[in-house]
């Protein structure tokens, strides 16, 4: 479903180019679930951009669901991003004048009849235990809470595809456990394909799949790509 093959993907700062991602080959296969795991500036956040077609490699071959992400047009490629991905932040990225409904009223097709938008929203807001939550502004409702918010932005036009992160980045441990068993849940009943990053190994555990970005990442494992381990990192 997704076929990696020889890409590369640097950037140039102060008329320097520096290389960041170096991938000679890798293959997910369709609802897989993937937890991507590696020190800060590993090119981890730079490898799901390339999924999700926000940036095109430098050299190499991308294909997801057999489209060649690397050829398409910015236009294609936008069109890619509305239709066949879902992008969760580690921030939320919600519009904070917003309810928690209106934020995913502004994701949803104008042509949907009111009684076919009100059963998506009431089928999703249930499914991720914030049914009673749907009129609150973003402030008044707690990181995790808003991270469903979230989940359902990115769910609710069924993308076949989750590009998740850091998801849990921002949340206590708890809740980063809770929110990840949702989203495991989710994808596993509807059959999408979710590959998530993340820093934190007790989360990585969770996931059948691990995949640390050294493995797929020839520029990281050659000490070339400048990195910023943390502590908690160098235990990796
Ligand atoms: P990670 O998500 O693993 O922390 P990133 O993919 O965000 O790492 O970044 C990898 C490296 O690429 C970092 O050293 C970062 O500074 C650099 N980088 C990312 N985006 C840009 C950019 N637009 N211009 C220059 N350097 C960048
Ligand atoms: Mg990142």
């Amino acid at each position: 479903m997704i076929s990696i093959r020889q890409v590369s993907k640097g950037f140039t700062v102060q008329g320097k180019q520096i290389p960041i991602l170096s991938i000679p080959s890798w293959d997910v296969a369709a609802g897989e679930k993937i937890a991507i795991i590696g020190p800060s500036g590993s090119g981890k956040s730079t490898l799901l951009h390339l999924l999700a077609g926000i940036i095109s490699p430098d050299k190499g071959e991308i294909h997801v669901f057999s489209k060649p992400l690397h050829q398409l047009s910015e236009a294609q490629r936008d069109q890619y991003r509305a239709t066949s991905i879902g992008y969760i932040f580690q921030d939320f990225h919600l519009i904070p004048s917003l309810t928690a409904k209106q934020n995913i009223e502004l994701v949803l097709p104008g042509t949907l009849l009111l009684k076919e938008k009100n059963n998506l929203l009431n089928h999703w807001f249930q499914q991720v235990g914030l049914h009673d939550r749907m009129h609150h502004l973003p402030s008044q409702l707690s990181r995790g809470q808003q991270q469903r918010v979230a989940i359902i932005r990115a769910l609710i036009h069924n993308p076949p595809l989750i590009l998740a992160d850091e998801p849990t980045g921002s949340l206590d441990w708890e809740t980063a456990g809770e929110l990840t068993e949702l989203l495991l849940n989710i994808c596993l009943t509807e059959k999408i394909t979710l590959i998530t990053v993340t820093h934190d190994l007790n989360l990585a555990e969770r996931f059948v799949k691990r995949v640390h970005i050294s493995d797929l990442n020839e520029a990281h494992r050659a000490g070339k790509a400048p990195t910023a381990p943390s502590r908690k990192e160098l235990a990796l």
